[in-house]
């Protein structure tokens, strides 16, 4: 029998879901609207159905071990959602109790950028590595924190908000409720308010000028940005100067041996990684210089949340302490 595992990316949209084995091998994969249920057991009832024709579409002979999922507003420790801005389930859903219920099989739940850390440290470029830190720069930025070879949860489950660090006290409103988040300015949304905020205190030509706030994109702030667009070029350059700074924060807090980056902004290349380098370099304390290396994720493709999820009960599993954990 070959073991296999079944990741979950739960998202606003959509949900998407794989049987991948321990090599990151995805056997069969299926997705479907988040946005159709208004309640979870309708939810969980769409969720069994895809669940069992992929089990079916790759044949006996598999011995599926568990289920990992990622999802927004995630508490590792009590496997539930909680209030989550993006999905339509208030309060607090106990999700990973009622998979656990439905196929009696260990389930763990964690965020979209745990499980981005787990894919890492399994299927990525930090195998072999026990100290690291994965940013995820998507709608918003999120980071999972790798210490002595374990995610970081904290006391009540929810370490590893790194984007709702201070960046400015008297900065952007951020959707949690504060001001001067670290996401406001570093993520797809953050840029795109920065790209807004230069065309308005400047009166260079931009092609920008004619696109509205809802939609200009973060691949269209590249693209202008490539054909030399000052304001793009600007915005990636203010973006990069704050990331590079914070992630030398990060550095002082958690000294990790790498730095992943994820997600949508990191297409940029070059454009961000360079100078993100640069200020990260000059910021960091002597002590930890050219100790740190920050790097693209390995695992920037399409099927990154549902190997993440999946790794993570690959981790457990392998650690032996994946039943006393779900
Ligand atoms: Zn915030």
């Amino acid at each position: 029998m070959k073991k296999i595992v079944l990741g979950v990316d739960v998202g606003g949209t959509s949900t998407k879901l794989g049987l991948v084995d321990r090599e990151g091998n995805l056997l069969a994969e299926s997705k479907f609207m988040s946005t159709e249920y208004e309640f979870i057991d309708g939810f969980i009832e769409s969720f069994e159905k895809h669940v069992d024709q992929l089990v079916k579409s790759i044949g006996p002979d598999h011995e599926m071990i568990g289920i990992g999922i990622g999802a927004p507003n995630a508490n590792f420790y009590r496997g539930t959602i909680e209030y989550p801005p993006n999905l339509k389930w208030p309060g607090i859903t106990p999700l990973a109790s009622m998979v656990k219920r439905k196929f009696k099989l260990p389930t763990l739940l964690t965020n979209d950028a745990n499980a981005a850390a787990y894919g890492e440290m399994i299927y990525g470029g930090a195998k072999g590595m026990k100290d690291f830190v994965v940013i995820t720069l998507g709608t918003g930025l999120g980071s999972g924190i790798v210490s002595n070879g374990q995610l970081v949860y904290g006391y009540a489950g929810n370490a590893g908000e790194v984007g709702h660090t201070l960046v400015n006290v008297h900065g952007r409103h951020c959707g949690c409720g504060k001001q001067g988040c670290l996401e406001t300015y570093v993520s797809a949304t953050g840029i795109r308010r920065t790209v807004y905020k230069l065309l308005a205190d400047y009166t260079v030509d931009s092609k920008m000028r004619e696109v509205s706030f809802e939609d200009l994109s973060a691949e269209m702030i590249t693209d202008a940005a490539h054909a030399g667009d000052e304001i793009a070029i600007a915005a990636f350059e203010y973006t990069a100067r704050i990331l590079g700074m914070k992630l030398s924060d990060v550095v002082a807090h958690s000294g990790p041996e790498a730095i992943f980056l994820f997600g949508g902004l990191t297409h940029a290349k070059d454009l961000l990684f360079m100078p993100t380098a640069k200020h990260f370099n000059n910021n960091l304390m002597p002590i930890f210089k050219g100790k740190v290396k920050l790097m693209p994720s390995e695992l920037n493709n399409k099927n990154a949340a549902i190997l993440g999820s999946a790794a993570m009960i690959w981790k457990h599993y392998e650690d032996g302490d994946l039943s006393t954990l779900s």
